[in-house]
């Protein structure tokens, strides 16, 4: 799955991809190619579990990030590109500029965040209406347009939404429309998250034009969040002790790009399962309603073909109880056939046999 961030140039979207990459990425500064890279999924399940077995490795889970060249306003070239990088993203981190810095130079006349996610979004849905219109015409023109009728009467209703603004993901679809609308490889159905890059001050006291952009993300259904890229690098270069304190005296719970992080990862619906030991503790990412079958065959084909048995701990049953002892003892360990679905959280250990 891969996560792709897009914005304006000059946003702050290079900041973000190396702090949730934590600079593995290979960055060409500037310029106009994709920069990709391995983004860890903070965990602090992953974290007790490794204090509590000790393992030689700790693996979290993953998600692979794309830093996408900003859209610059009124160039073909770059439209052309953006949209290519995008369509192959699953989902969308759309990072918006809201701190003032006169040493970063502006895109536009003033900082003004709606009409940069407007900008962006024109472009979205301008593609997506592009497709459907191509689609409507050949349906249109089929002899066979009398079985598709149900088709159609889907892509009028995706039209009209999308002539209003709205993305495709805020039409509501059945089973079966579901399935037709993911064979189209539309931009707007794509889980999208708006991050406000804001400054220190303006994280702690708010600025002129928040409530503006508040009020426009709820009219168009797009989740935002707020987080200062200046803030989050100080964390990151930060001890890991020192990090509570310093987030304790700006009043913030946890880093942005934790929040961030964790939220495309539920957003794209994926869960973790886990799996312990002397030797690794690691977190593996599956879809959400995945059996344990399939499950097993994340870590290997062999232990799908083979399976035999789930033996399935709550982590949260672990957490309480302190050691897999304690968890055996309170008869709270489950053995768990090949269509259990497997829930986030779920510590594991297959058995089988080839
Ligand atoms: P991109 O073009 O959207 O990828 O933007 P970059 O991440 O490369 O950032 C552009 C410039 O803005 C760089 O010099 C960053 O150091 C600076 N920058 C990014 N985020 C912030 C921020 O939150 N506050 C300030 N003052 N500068 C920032």
């Amino acid at each position: 799955m891969q996560l792709g961030i897009i914005g304006m140039p000059m946003v702050g979207k290079s900041t973000i991809f190396d702090l949730m990459t934590e600079n593995r990425g290979n960055r060409n500064q500037g310029g106009a190619k994709t920069n990709t890279a391995i983004a860890r999924i903070p965990d602090n399940r992953i974290d007790y579990l490794s204090e509590l077995f000790k393992p030689k490795k700790t693996t979290y889970a993953q998600l692979e990030v794309v830093d996408i060249p900003g859209l610059v306003p009124g160039g073909e070239k770059s439209a052309s590109l953006f949209l290519d990088s995008v369509r192959r993203a699953d989902a969308l981190l759309m990072v918006v500029r809201v701190f003032d810095d006169a040493n970063v130079p502006l895109m536009s006349d003033k900082i003004d965040p709606v009409t940069d996610i407007e900008t962006i979004l024109y472009e979205l849905l301008l593609a997506d209406l592009d497709l459907i219109e191509k689609r409507i015409d050949r349906i249109e023109a089929n002899k066979k347009k009398n079985q598709m009728l149900n088709e159609l009467n889907l892509l009028k209703r995706m039209q009209n939404a999308v002539e209003n603004e709205q993305q495709i993901s805020s039409v509501e679809l059945n089973e079966e429309e579901s399935e037709i609308v993911k064979n189209y490889q539309l931009l707007t159905v794509k889980p999208l998250l708006v991050c406000l890059n804001v400054s220190e001050d303006q994280l702690v006291n708010g600025y002129a034009g928040k409530e503006e952009v508040l009020n426009y993300s709820q009219e168009h259904n797009i989740p935002v969040l707020e987080i200062s890229a200046e803030i989050e690098k100080e964390i990151q270069e930060l001890e890991p002790d020192e990090r509570e304190i310093f987030m304790n005296e700006i009043g913030i719970e946890q880093p942005g790009i934790v929040k961030i992080s964790r939220s495309m990862y539920q957003r794209l619906g994926l869960i973790s399962f886990f799996t312990v030991g002397e030797d690794e503790v690691k977190a593996w990412t599956i879809e959400k309603g995945t059996n344990a079958k399939k499950a097993a065959g994340k870590i290997h084909s062999d232990i799908e073909r083979g399976f035999i048995r789930a033996e399935v701990v709550d982590y949260q049953d672990l957490n309480e109880m302190g050691s897999m002892n304690g968890v055996k003892e309170k008869g709270l360990f489950r053995l768990e056939g090949k269509e259990y679905i497997v829930k986030d959280g779920d510590i594991v250990h297959f058995r089988f046999n080839v």
